[in-house]
């Protein structure tokens, strides 16, 4: 495919060591010759992938705007397989958009977010959920995160997606010929029997993705996280060393309508996304400040609850509702102030927290929290992620087309079992196929491309 040439400022905007304009496209070495001063030579005699010093100037008036390094990349070994400049200029934000200017007055034409990255897909280089994968890269909260992003973006999803439409690909044009060549008596048994065990097998692989999923989309949105406590037992405290210890990294405090404040902290490796900080900052007490209703499906969308009590304090009948509330959830129970004299009824509370994990702290004296930390990361870390080498999906999209395969690989499956024709569960299988090539963007509309591109950052 052939695209006019396009031009961005591909680094953060703001001051920096060195910031670098990207161009890209068939006309992208003309281009640069134009501005270009190298010390010997010009852009077009340059071997691919060598970087050169030398000045940008306006060729109309011979002024010189930046002395920068000028990287020349050959395309199809590039990252939109088109010709491609990179301008690494000084930093500075008058510097950098001059070169841009001049880039744009002499051809090249401003880039759309994300359109490197959309080249990249419609020249073939990448598919859709390695694009997907950049942009998540881009907006990676934690290690964790970034690493599901890179493995997406390395292409692990579509390898194992390709997988499984080639098997499908291959169940029915097997069912086609049995359906074409009857010469066997049991051939209907025999395409039964195919259909059913080659489905079943997909259906386990989309499973086995699905589950990976709510595990993905914690590292890629946090898990949320709730504090919850009688007044007085160091639930603020708590938050604030969470988030004294593990840089919080980001603090999201939108000016919206949204009454729900968060903070994330990274807890080793695990994003906490703690929810409604700001009723535990104020009124120190949660449920007091946003009602019994509200606090009840704070709780129920939680993932992670800490259950926080005074070990100072006898248990009373309060903190017993608060067990009560939290039954079957993901709970640590912290028992805290373990510095005072000791008052609760610690057998009483084990045996309360028997479904739960239990770390006691004296938060004051900073006593604990890796304890607390180390039964954090345990809970959500604990075998499979750790293993590093799955494949996660946590691409919300991703998720939903998942499950909708997942929806009509099953009903190949009831149909094949009920003895219902064999076109009717061609026609499930055929949409699994398609539905499975959506997430990479096989047989995905283009309205959807232009929508998920414009969601990255300029110059990407
Ligand atoms: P919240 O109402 O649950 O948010 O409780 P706070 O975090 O505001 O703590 C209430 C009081 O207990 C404050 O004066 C804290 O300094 C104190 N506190 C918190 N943790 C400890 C602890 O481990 N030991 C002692 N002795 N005091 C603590």
């Amino acid at each position: 495919m052939e695209f006019d040439t396009i031009a961005a400022i591909s680094t953060p905007m703001g001051e920096g060591a060195i910031a670098i304009v990207r161009l890209s496209g068939e006309q992208a070495f003309n281009i640069a010759d134009k501005v270009f001063r190298p010390v010997k030579g010009s852009v077009n005699d340059f071997a691919s992938h060598t970087i050169h010093y030398g000045h940008i100037a306006d060729p109309e008036t011979n002024q010189i705007i930046e002395e920068v390094m000028v990287s020349v990349m050959k395309g199809p070994k590039t990252f939109t397989r088109e010709d491609v400049i990179e301008i690494n200029c000084h930093g500075g934000l008058v510097s950098v958009n001059k070169v841009l200017q001049l880039l744009l007055k002499h051809g090249a034409r401003l880039a759309e977010p994300g359109e490197f990255t959309k080249r990249a897909f419609l020249n073939g280089r990448i598919d859709l959920s390695q694009a997907e994968g950049v942009m998540d890269l881009i907006r990676a909260k934690t290690d964790r995160a970034m690493s599901v992003a890179l493995n997406q973006m390395e292409g692990r999803l579509s390898k194992l997606i390709k997988k499984l439409r080639q098997e499908i690909l291959e169940t029915l044009a097997q069912v086609e010929v049995n359906i074409d060549y009857p010469e066997y008596d049991d051939v209907e048994e025999m395409t039964h029997r195919v259909l059913l065990d080659k489905s079943k097998q997909v259906r386990d692989e989309i499973k086995k993705l699905l589950v990976t999923s709510e595990q993905g989309k914690i590292l890629r949105e946090g898990l949320s996280t709730v504090i919850i406590g009688r007044p007085n037992v160091g639930k603020s405290s708590l938050l604030n060393s969470l988030v004294h210890e593990n840089k919080a990294i980001v603090t999201d405090i939108p000016g919206t309508t949204r009454d729900v404040i968060e903070e994330y902290v990274n807890v080793r490796g695990v994003p906490l996304r703690l929810v409604d900080t700001a009723g535990i900052r104020e009124t120190e007490d949660i449920v007091e400040r946003i009602g019994v209703e509200r606090s009840r499906k704070v709780l129920k969308e939680a993932d992670l609850i800490l259950l926080v009590l005074n070990s100072a304090d006898e248990l009373t009948h309060e903190d017993e509702q608060l067990f009560e509330a939290v039954e079957g959830m993901d709970v640590i129970v912290i028992v805290n102030k373990t510095d005072l004299p000791q008052k609760i009824d610690l057998p009483k509370v084990k045996q309360l927290a028997a479904q739960h994990k239990l770390v006691t702290t004296a938060l004051i004296e900073e006593q604990g929290i890796d304890e607390l930390e180390e039964a954090i990361s345990s809970l959500f870390f604990e075998g499979s992620i750790e293993a590093g080498d799955m494949t996660y999906v946590s691409n919300s999209r991703h998720i939903a087309l998942l499950n909708q395969a997942h929806e009509s690989i099953s009903d190949v499956i009831d149909s094949v079992e009920m003895g219902t024709p064999i076109d009717i569960a061609q026609i499930d299988l055929t949409r699994t196929w398609e539905l499975l090539g959506e997430i990479i963007g096989d047989s995905v509309h283009e309205s959807l491309i232009d929508q998920l591109f414009s969601q990255f950052c300029l110059g990407k």
